[in-house]
């Protein structure tokens, strides 16, 4: 540094192009390579343009963000006053508050009959976005392959790729109902495989794991010594009788199992920022460096609302669950009386049906409906190509409103049809 502002010709100018060619002409300009490579890899977000669009409009009813219509519960608000009140203003252990951690293990395990140790194996993050990020960062090298179905949540990809991993894409189809097969997540193992990425339920399809398909996954992590990365934020939200399991309650589990949860979603608290990770303190001691470096901790506040909504949520999630549900019904059924063709998610709160029949792609489609009906969903393709022929509906919306878009799709696909 000391050097390089003593060296004349080497001082920042207001002509950068004096330093280039003067001082280093055999290099590039700065401005061809300012970005890291890995950065710069990442393609921007398919759907930016349409949510340009988005931003011009008014009136426009939004099946398009994935999160809870609700507001946080009242008591879960009130913790978070009363912590502010008692001055909780400092740090937490890196970790997480130690209260927070003992209600998350007790949660875990009465939930799925794992037991993790509150002190040295769970970690408090800042969402579950903070949970992707350090758990990849903490455990692949460059060139490591992680296996990931496809269409997946928008945030895995550039993860994997900021982490100089390289993920790999496994197509999950309609006519599967969008589970992952474990023929074809086989196929795909190869010499630098490291690990795969879990996310049942699943953003953007509402999927789940058929229980015999979850045990032949974890069976080939074994076979192949695989670690699983398992989102599983969408945990609680479950319809039809679907049994959730956590990836770390099968056999050969826990030990190869980075098991990453949330409260955005099952308690209504997406701007609180509380996400954790569950994990072996070999694997956890890593994350927690990653953490510990670019977090400090997760929080106070938000800990503390986070520690509430453990110890008396539980009614409030049973009623989200119901409204979810009712709203889930509406749509599906919905879709698919209008010929769009819509697979019965049991999981999260999106519906994934199939618009090809319009003639349009996922983008047009999705372009379209929003500019002639001011109806906002997601192209399929902002999920990776497997997603094309299909848009993402989120039904975290009120039921007036997703009739209202219902009417509306309905009339926008009677009119695309009846001019082809
Ligand atoms: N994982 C999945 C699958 C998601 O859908 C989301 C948010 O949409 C997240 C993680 C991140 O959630 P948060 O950072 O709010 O906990």
């Amino acid at each position: 540094m000391t050097s390089q502002t003593t060296r004349p010709g080497n001082r920042l100018t207001a002509d950068p192009s004096i330093l280039n060619s003067e001082v280093e002409p055999t290099r590039p300009p700065l401005s061809t390579r300012v970005l890291a490579r890995r950065v710069d890899e990442v393609p921007r977000s398919g759907i930016r343009r349409f949510f340009d669009i988005l931003a011009t409009m008014t009136d426009v009813i939004s099946l398009g963000v994935g999160e809870p219509d609700f507001d946080t519960p009242q008591q879960v608000i009130e913790a978070g006053q009363h912590s502010l009140a008692a001055r909780r203003t400092h740090y937490t252990s890196n970790y997480g508050t130690i209260e927070l951690r003992r209600a998350l293990a007790h949660h875990i395990e009465r939930l799925y009959g794992v037991r993790y140790d509150p002190t040295e194996e769970i970690l408090i993050t800042v969402g579950g976005s903070e949970a992707l990020d350090v758990a990849v960062r903490a455990t692949i090298d460059p060139g490591d392959e992680v296996i990931v179905h496809e269409p997946s949540y928008v945030s895995y990809r550039p993860a994997i790729i900021f982490a100089g991993g390289v993920p790999v894409g496994v197509p999950t189809t309609c006519e599967e109902d969008f589970a992952l097969d474990p023929a074809k997540v086989e196929a795909a193992i190869t010499p630098n495989t490291k690990a795969i990425l879990l996310n049942y339920p699943c953003n953007p399809t509402g999927a789940v794991l058929p229980p015999e398909v979850q045990d032949e996954i974890a069976r080939i992590a074994v076979r192949h010594d695989l670690l699983v990365y398992t989102d599983e934020i969408y945990d609680r939200l479950v319809y039809g009788g679907y049994q959730m399991r956590t990836m770390s309650s099968l056999p050969g589990m826990r030990r190869r199992t980075v098991l990453m949860g949330g409260f955005s979603k099952a308690y209504a608290m997406t701007g609180w920022r509380i996400g954790y990770i569950c994990a072996p303190s070999e694997i956890l001691e890593g994350i927690l460096k990653v953490h510990q470096y670019v977090i400090m901790s997760a929080p106070t506040v938000a800990q503390d609302a986070a520690l509430e909504a453990l110890k008396t949520g539980e009614p409030d999630i049973a009623r989200m669950v119901g409204q979810y549900d009712k709203r889930r019904r509406l749509l599906v059924d919905g879709f698919n009386a209008m010929g769009l063709q819509c697979f019965e998610p049991l999981g999260a709160f999106y519906a994934f049906p199939k618009i090809s029949s319009t003639g349009l792609s996922s983008e047009a489609f999705a372009e379209a409906l929003l500019q002639e009906e001011s109806v906002a969903v997601v192209p399929g393709t902002a999920f990776g190509a497997a997603g094309e022929g299909h848009v993402r509906c989120c039904y975290a919306t009120s039921e007036g409103e997703l009739r209202e878009a219902l009417i509306r799709i309905e009339h926008f696909v009677t009119r695309r049809r009846a001019n082809t």
